[in-house]
C-alpha cells in the first residue's frame, strides 16, 4: 500500500507517556507534531484519528505510590491530570486519550496474550540474565561489561533467574526483513530505517514477555503469578483504543492506516517487537513509524540535576502557546536533534511571526480600511488581473500542494518554510505594487485587484497555518472578516476568488507584538538566576557580594588601610562541578599560592584568564563554595550594557610582580 492510496484515512498515535513523569519539552514536542499532522489531515478531508495516552503499569509506579502511602491507581488518577492539562493548554486536538489501567485496554492485552499462547508464539521458558530493577529490563550478557552496571541508567545489575513466558521473536526475523525491504517508508527517517534493518539482520532472539517480580501490571491469563511485560502491555494501547478485537467501523478506518510517532530511543520497540507481535496475530504492521530527534537546552543535555528542564507550561505562559508551537516545529528539521534556546525562540517570534506574518496582515488590513472603508472589492475584479497578481495567486495555490507533499513525509519544518515563502512573496508584492500610490492617483480597479489579491493570500495563510498555530490562524481568519474557524475549512473548497457577498475586514489586536530584547533579557536573567540559586545558594551569596553597587557611607583612611590588596597572577583555572557560574582560580601571590572561587565563569573562558595579573583582596576571611575553600576576592568592575551584565577584571601591567601591594 502506498501513501497515496491511503490518502483518505489517517490514524496517528503518540507514544503513551509514563504517567508519573513530569511533562517536559520532549512530551510536548511529540504531541504538538502529531497535532499539526492530525489537523492537516482533517483539513484535507481525510478520515482522521489522533490518539495519545498514558502508560500506567510497572515497578516505578508501585514504588512511588508506596512512598506516598497511596495505591498505584490512586497515584495514576492524580498524576494523569498533568498530561491532560498540558494538552489542553497546548491546544492538542486528540480524539481519544487511553490509559493502560482502563478495562478496555486490559481485556485486549489479555486477549493478545491468550491468542499467542494458543498459537504457540508465546511459550513458557526460563529466563536468566542481568536485571536492572529501576529500568525493569534484562540485559543480554553481551551488553553487560565487567562492572555489571546497567547500560541505560548505570546502576548495579542483579543476576536473576525466573520462569518466564517468551514471545517467538526469532521466528519473525525473515518476515520483518521482507516487509521492510518492500516498504522502505515504513520506518523514517532513513537513518533509523538503516539502524533497524541492521539490528534485525544481526539476529533476533525470543523475548521475555512476562514477570513474576512485578505486581502492578496485567495478570497473564490462566497464570496469576505472572504479569504481562510492561512494554508489550504498553504497545497494545494503539490497538485497544480503536475497538479490537470486535473490529467495528472505527477499527476498519484506523488500523490499516496506523502511523506511530516516537522518540528515537524507542524505535526498536515499535519497528521490531510490535510489528512481529502484530504479524503473529495476523494483523498488518504499522504503515509508518517515524522517529523524531531529541532536544538539548542552550547546548546542554537536559537534566533535572542541571535544573535546565524546559517546562512547556512555563513556555506557553511566557511566550504564548503558538509562539512555542511554532518554534519547536520550525526550528529543527523534523527527525533531527535540536537545541532549545529562549533567545532563538524570541528571534523567531520577532522575525517570522511579528515581522513577516504580522506585517503582511497589518499592512493589508490597514489599506483596505483606509482606501475602501474596510469593505472588500468583489471577486469579479480578478478578471482584469495582470501578471504580477496571477503570479502571486499561482504561488498560493502551489504552496498548498507543496506543503501537502511535505506533510506526507512528516517534514513539518519544510511545510512551514514553504508557507513563509508565500508570506515573503506577499510582502514583496506590496512593495512592488505600491498600493498607497494607487490609492492616491487611481482610486478604482487596479487598487481593488491588489487589495483583493493580498486578502486572498492571507485567507490561504490563515488556513495553511492553522495546523501549526491554530489560535493565531483563527485570529487572522476573524480579522479578514470570515465567519467560522479555519479548523472547519476543507481544502478542496479553497478556490481562489470564490468569495461571494459582502465582506468587511475587522482589524484587531496585533498578532505578535515585537519582543524588546534588552527588556526581555532582564526578565530572562532573573528567571535563570532564580533557577540557579534554587540549585546552588552559594553562587548567589558570592554574586551579590561581588556585585553590590549601592553607595556607601564615607570611611577613614584607617578603614581602607585594613584592606590588603595585592597583585596576583592567574596560573590556572578549573570549572567547579555542578556550579555553572563558578571557577576555581589558582593564583600566584609571589609569597604563596592561593585558591579563590569566583562566579565569573559565564563571562570568561579559562584562556581569557590564564596569565593575567589581577588585583585581589587577600585578607578576606575564608569561605567555602561547593566544598572548596576560597581565600580572598578578586576585584572587578560590573555594569549592564543593555543586553545584560558585563564585568571587567581590575588588572595591572604585565611588568608588575605577583604580590606587589596596592595602596
Ligand atoms: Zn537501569
Amino acid at each position: 500500500m502506498s501513501e497515496k492510496e491511503n490518502k483518505q484515512r489517517f490514524y496517528l498515535t503518540t507514544p503513551i507517556y509514563y504517567v508519573n513523569d513530569v511533562p517536559h519539552i520532549g512530551h510536548a514536542y511529540t504531541t504538538i507534531a502529531c497535532d499539526a499532522l492530525a489537523r492537516w489531515h482533517r483539513m484535507r478531508g481525510d478520515d482522521t484519528r489522533f490518539l495519545t495516552g498514558t502508560d500506567e503499569h510497572g515497578q516505578k509506579i508501585q514504588s512511588a505510590a508506596e512512598k506516598r502511602g497511596m495505591t498505584p491507581i490512586q497515584l495514576c488518577d492524580e498524576v494523569v491530570t498533568n498530561y491532560k492539562k498540558l494538552w489542553e493548554v497546548l491546544d492538542i486536538s486528540n480524539d481519544d486519550f487511553i490509559r493502560t489501567t482502563e478495562e478496555r485496554h486490559i481485556h485486549v492485552t489479555r486477549y493478545f496474550f491468550q491468542k499467542l499462547m494458543e498459537s504457540g508464539d508465546i511459550y513458557m521458558g526460563t529466563y536468566e540474565g542481568w536485571y536492572c530493577t529501576p529500568c525493569e529490563t534484562y540485559f543480554p550478557d553481551a551488553q553487560v561489561g565487567d562492572d555489571k552496571i546497567c547500560p541505560d541508567c548505570k546502576r548495579p545489575l542483579t543476576r536473576m533467574s525466573e520462569e518466564s513466558y517468551f514471545f517467538r521473536l526469532s521466528k519473525y526475523q525473515d518476515a520483518l526483513i521482507e516487509h521492510y525491504e518492500a516498504h522502505p517508508d515504513a520506518i523514517m527517517p532513513r537513518s533509523r530505517y538503516n539502524e533497524v534493518m541492521s539490528f534485525i539482520r544481526s539476529g533476533l532472539q525470543d523475548l521475555s514477555v512476562s514477570r513474576t517480580t512485578l505486581k502492578w501490571g496485567i495478570p497473564v491469563p490462566g497464570n496469576d503469578r505472572h504479569t504481562v511485560y510492561v512494554w508489550l502491555d504498553a504497545l497494545i494501547n494503539y490497538i485497544s483504543a480503536v475497538g479490537y478485537p470486535e473490529k467495528g467501523e472505527k477499527w476498519e478506518t484506523c488500523w490499516p492506516n496506523v502511523r506511530h510517532m516516537v522518540g528515537k530511543d524507542i524505535i526498536r520497540f515499535h519497528s521490531v517487537i510490535w510489528p512481529a507481535v502484530l504479524m503473529a496475530m495476523g494483523l498488518n504492521p504499522p504503515v509508518r513509524v517515524f522517529a523524531h530527534g531529541w532536544w538539548t537546552v542552550e547546548g546542554d543535555k537536559m537534566s533535572k540535576s542541571k535544573g535546565n528542564v524546559v517546562n512547556p507550561f512555563e513556555m506557553a505562559d511566557i511566550y504564548g502557546v503558538d509562539a512555542f508551537r511554532y518554534f519547536v516545529l520550525r526550528e529543527v528539521p523534523f527527525g533531527n536533534d535540536g537545541d532549545f534556546s529562549e533567545l532563538a525562540l524570541v528571534n523567531r517570534v520577532n522575525s517570522d511571526l511579528a515581522n513577516d506574518m504580522g506585517n503582511l496582515l497589518n499592512r493589508t488590513l490597514q489599506m483596505i480600511e483606509k482606501y475602501r472603508d474596510g469593505k472588500l472589492p468583489p471577486s469579479s475584479v480578478f478578471d482584469r488581473s495582470s501578471d504580477i497578481d496571477s503570479a502571486l495567486r499561482n504561488l498560493a495555490v502551489s504552496t498548498l500542494a507543496d506543503m501537502d507533499a511535505r506533510m506526507d513525509d512528516f517534514s513539518l519544518d519544510g511545510a512551514l518554510k514553504a508557507l513563509w515563502t508565500l508570506i515573503g512573496a506577499g510582502n514583496k508584492y506590496i512593495d512592488e505594487t505600491q498600493p498607497w500610490k494607487l490609492g492616491k492617483d487611481d482610486p478604482d480597479e487596479r487598487l481593488d485587484i491588489v487589495l483583493l489579491t493580498l486578502w486572498e493570500v492571507l485567507r490561504f495563510v490563515a488556513m495553511l497555518v492553522h495546523p501549526f498555530i491554530p489560535n493565531t490562524a483563527a485570529r487572522i481568519h476573524a480579522q479578514l472578516g470570515l465567519a467560522g474557524n479555519p479548523s472547519e475549512e476543507r481544502y478542496p473548497d479553497w478556490n481562489w476568488g470564490k468569495l461571494t457577498g459582502e465582506v468587511m475586514v475587522k482589524k484587531g489586536e496585533v498578532l505578535f507584538p515585537r519582543i524588546d530584547i534588552p527588556k526581555w533579557k532582564i526578565g530572562y536573567d532573573a528567571r535563570m538566576k532564580a533557577r540557579q540559586v534554587a540549585l546552588d545558594p552559594a553562587a548567589d551569596k558570592e554574586a551579590s557580594a561581588a556585585f553590590d553597587a549601592e553607595h556607601k557611607p564615607q570611611i577613614e583612611i584607617d578603614d581602607f588601610s585594613k584592606l590588603e590588596i595585592r597583585v596576583a597572577k592567574i596560573e590556572s583555572v578549573e570549572s567547579v562541578e555542578k556550579a555553572k557560574k563558578l571557577y576555581k582560580l589558582n593564583l600566584d601571590l609571589g609569597f604563596e599560592r592561593r585558591v579563590i572561587v569566583s562566579s565569573i565563569r559565564e563571562f570568561f573562558t579559562p584562556e581569557d584568564l590564564i596569565g593575567k595579573k589581577i588585583l585581589v583582596l587577600c585578607n578576606l576571611k575564608p569561605a567555602k563554595f561547593r566544598g572548596i575553600e576560597s581565600n580572598g576576592m578578586l576585584l572587578a568592575a560590573e555594569a549592564d550594557d543593555g543586553t545584560g551584565e558585563i564585568i571587567s577584571l581590575a588588572t595591572v601591567d604585565d611588568s608588575f610582580p605577583p604580590g606587589a601591594p596596592v595602596h
